[in-house]
Parts: structure tokens; C-alpha cells; sequence
């Protein structure tokens, strides 16, 4: 199989944007897509920038920066989370806009790609705040989301909470309400069963599927998830009721280590009452980078990208690597995970669950009409199985790895979807 990973040079590994080119380039490389096309479809369709003015609890007036960038509308409206965290920055939200088109496509569900942000410590805000952030914010790109537009979601920082404030204050301008405008709402304001749980449920389904493929046993199967909040905690308790062996977990905080099993409904619990994993009794405290490098079968990070880099790629001594994050390796760790063996499901494909799910909420939503649970899983289910057999199958027939045959039935997708509009007529 190719070791084609994508050149970057390792002080640009930690941009999101140089590291979804690189691979961007190298799958675009083997498909053979002609110039014109490849320079569209590494560019975003639009990028806005607001300046959002907020009063806060002090009395005071600040000032926050916020981003929204839609990179393709070539396959139906474009999608993506809304990320509140200190750090965002536009180059980020470019390269993950670009990775929602990718995933859509992976997954074959008709939207684009979209990511937003604002530049803020949600950890620090009271609720209040938050709520006038989120207003201020939705008024100011008001005009370019919508059903038919583009259609946020929850990502880093934001919740159920955040949603239902961005879809009433859509709702306010539009005058009348519009369930539809965002996904991963509350279930009472036209959120989907099973939206919370998709994208740790999604992360299990193909780590299923990779066990099928190496013939390994659930219960035989230890597994590390970095990060314990919307996808990491879902995925370790599904993962746990499955049968897996969850021996770590970490937060922002640090970690914790049980290498006889840890019980997760306690962590859990635990989580729920004092905010994070660190002080867990039921296991030994672990910071929560070397998380990463203890011995297991199964490495789930799910907390933030760039966590597995040139730095520290060769300690990962996980078998399977479940991206439940978004971008989590850097394309010089690719590559030293691809000579390590380590099989790699990218994110793309295995965090897939949130958005998969977020089409099936968009869908009730403009029909007005609610599956049940069951109904959710299965349907998400049979979309993941069949990405991961597609990209498996991919790889094998173009001789590349998961991460760039993704890549390429991806960009395949897209392209074949531009191609049949016209777009050189
Ligand atoms: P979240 O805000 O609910 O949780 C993030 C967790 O990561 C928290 O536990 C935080 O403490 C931890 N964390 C942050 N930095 C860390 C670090 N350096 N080390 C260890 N832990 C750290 O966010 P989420 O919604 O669970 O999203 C997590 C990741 O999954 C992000 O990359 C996001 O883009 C991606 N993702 C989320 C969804 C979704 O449906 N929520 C869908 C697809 C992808």
C-alpha cells in the first residue's frame, strides 16, 4: 500500500488548513483532476468575519471575533459546527469547513461544507454572555445561513443550549420559526433521538467494523479515549455497554488509567458532578498527553487537533486509531503511524455519525415528522458501515491508505457532482 502522505513542512504541521492541502494535494494527485477544478475546489466559496460588540455581566462592552467560512455548496447547503474556544482562528475554520465537504461526501449525504467560531473562553462566560454572544452572532451572518443555505450545528464549546439561541434568533428575523436552521437542538425544539449519542455511536460502529476486518473480539479490546465531552464521554459509555475494554480517559485537565477497566457510568457520574476526569477514584491519575502513548488496541482521541505529530507518533502504541476529533494527526504522524501499521480510521469518516445524524434531524425537520430512536441508529449504522467499506475498498483498489483513499472518493464526489452542474459551461 502507498505511504503517499502529504508534504508539509513539521513548523506548518499544527494548521488545520496546511494540513487538510497537504492531503488535499496528494489526493488530487492520484485522481489526475485537471487544474482549473483543483484550484476550486481548495478554495472556500465565502468567508465572513464579524466583530461581535457584547455587553457582559461587569457592565463593561468587549468585543468578540467570529468566522464563518462556507467552503462548498456544490452538493446541497453547507454544513458544519460552531466552535467557541480561545484559540480559533480563521486559518482553523478554513480547513475545517473544507473537511465538512469532504466528510458530507464520504458519507454521501447531500450538503456541503461549512465551520464557524468565535474567539472566546466559553469556560469563562456566564450563561447570559454566551446567550447575547450566540444572538449577536447568528444576527450578524443572518443573511447567509438557512435551510437552504447553510446549516450550523454543535462542535467545541457549544451545546443544545447554543443551538436552540441561534435557531430562535434566526426564527425572530424570519418571523416564523424554522427548526431546520440548525442541528443539534433539544429534542423538544425539533432536535432528532440519538443526535447527542451520533457521534460517539458513529466512532463505534467502524471501530466495529475494523474489528471485523482484524478478527478481535470486543471484550478482548482495550481502548483510550482522549477527551471527555460531547463525543469522547458518548463514545466511551456506548463503547463500554458494548463490551469494550475503556481503560483511559482524559479532559482538558488530565486523565485517568485503569488497565483492569475503568467504570465508565462512575466516571461518568463523576464528570457530571465535579467537571472534569482529573480526581476520578477508581483509577490512576495520567496527564493527559501520555494518555496517548500507553499501551492499547484501540486510541480514540476526541478532544482537539493536532494531538499526534511528529513529536510523538512513534510512542502511539495503539493497534486501530478511531479519529473521533476533527484533524487529531498532522501529516508527518501520518506517516510514521502508516510504517508503525497502525490502522487508521480518519476523522472524516469516523466522526461522520454527528453530521449523518444532523441530515437525518434536518430531514424530520422540514417534513415535520420524528423517527424513533431505533430508527435513527439503524439508518446511521447502515450509512457508516457502507463509508467504511467504500474507503476500505477505495484504498485498496487505488493502493493508498484510509486517510487519502477518504480524501479521494471524497474529492471524487464533489468534483463528479460540479462537473454534472456545468460549472465550465
Ligand atoms: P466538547 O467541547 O464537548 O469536548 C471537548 C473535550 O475535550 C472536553 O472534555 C475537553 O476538556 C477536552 N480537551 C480539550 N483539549 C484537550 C486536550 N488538550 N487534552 C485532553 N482533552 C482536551 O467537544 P466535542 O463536541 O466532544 O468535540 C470534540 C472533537 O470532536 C472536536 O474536534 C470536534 O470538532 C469533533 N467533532 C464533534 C462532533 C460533535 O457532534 N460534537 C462531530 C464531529 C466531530
Amino acid at each position: 500500500m502507498g505511504r503517499l502522505m502529504g508534504a508539509i513542512e513539521t513548523d506548518k504541521e499544527l494548521s488545520v488548513y496546511e494540513s487538510m492541502a497537504a492531503r488535499f494535494d496528494v489526493a488530487t494527485k492520484k485522481l489526475n483532476l485537471d487544474e482549473g477544478l483543483t484550484k476550486y475546489l481548495r478554495t472556500p466559496n465565502r468567508e465572513i468575519i464579524v466583530h461581535i460588540p457584547v455587553a457582559m455581566e461587569s457592565g463593561e462592552l468587549d468585543v468578540f471575533d467570529g468566522y464563518r467560512v462556507q467552503h462548498s455548496i456544490a452538493r446541497g447547503p453547507s454544513k458544519g459546527g460552531v466552535r467557541y474556544a480561545p484559540n480559533v482562528t480563521l486559518d482553523e475554520i478554513r480547513g475545517l469547513a473544507a473537511e465538512m465537504t469532504w466528510k458530507c461526501a464520504v458519507v454521501n449525504i447531500p450538503f456541503g461544507g461549512a465551520k464557524g467560531g468565535i474567539v472566546c473562553d466559553p469556560e469563562k462566560l456566564s450563561q447570559g454572555e454566551l446567550e447575547r454572544i450566540t444572538r449577536r452572532y447568528t444576527a450578524e451572518i443572518l443573511d447567509y445561513i438557512g435551510p437552504e443555505r447553510d446549516v450550523p450545528a454543535p462542535d467545541m464549546g457549544t451545546d443544545e443550549q447554543t443551538m436552540a439561541w441561534i435557531m430562535d434568533t434566526y426564527s425572530m428575523h424570519v418571523r416564523h420559526t424554522v427548526t431546520a436552521s440548525v442541528t443539534g437542538k433539544p429534542f423538544d425544539l425539533g432536535g432528532s433521538r440519538g443526535r447527542k449519542e451520533a457521534t460517539g455511536r458513529g466512532c463505534m460502529i467502524v471501530c466495529d467494523q475494523a474489528l471485523k476486518r482484524f478478527g478481535r473480539q470486543r471484550d478482548q479490546t482495550r481502548v483510550i479515549v482522549q477527551g471527555c465531552g460531547n463525543v469522547g464521554s458518548q463514545a466511551a459509555r456506548l463503547m463500554h455497554e458494548a463490551g469494550y475494554k475503556i481503560i483511559g480517559v482524559s479532559d482538558i485537565h488530565g486523565g485517568v488509567l485503569n488497565t483492569r477497566g475503568l467504570d465508565v457510568p462512575a466516571l461518568l457520574e463523576f464528570v457530571k458532578e465535579n467537571k472534569t476526569v482529573q480526581g476520578f477514584p477508581g483509577g490512576e491519575e495520567i496527564n493527559n498527553m501520555e494518555i496517548l502513548e500507553q499501551d492499547c488496541e484501540v486510541l480514540l482521541p476526541a478532544a482537539t487537533e493536532s494531538v499526534i505529530t511528529s513529536k510523538n507518533a512513534d510512542r502511539i502504541r495503539a493497534r486501530i486509531l478511531v479519529e473521533g476529533a476533527n484533524s487529531p494527526t498532522t501529516p508527518p504522524a501520518d506517516s510514521i503511524l502508516f510504517d508503525r501499521g497502525v490502522f487508521v480510521i480518519p476523522d472524516i469518516l469516523a466522526n461522520a455519525g454527528g453530521v449523518t445524524v444532523s441530515y437525518f434531524e434536518w430531514v424530520q425537520d422540514r417534513q415535520g415528522y420524528f423517527w424513533p430512536e431505533g430508527m435513527v441508529n439503524e439508518r446511521l449504522k447502515h450509512i457508516q458501515v457502507a463509508a467504511f467499506s467504500d474507503v476500505v475498498r477505495y484504498g485498496e483498489k487505488h493502493n493508498v491508505n484510509n486517510r487519502i483513499a477518504a480524501y479521494m472518493l471524497a474529492i471524487d464526489r464533489v468534483a463528479f457532482s460540479i462537473k454534472l452542474r456545468g460549472i465550465y459551461a
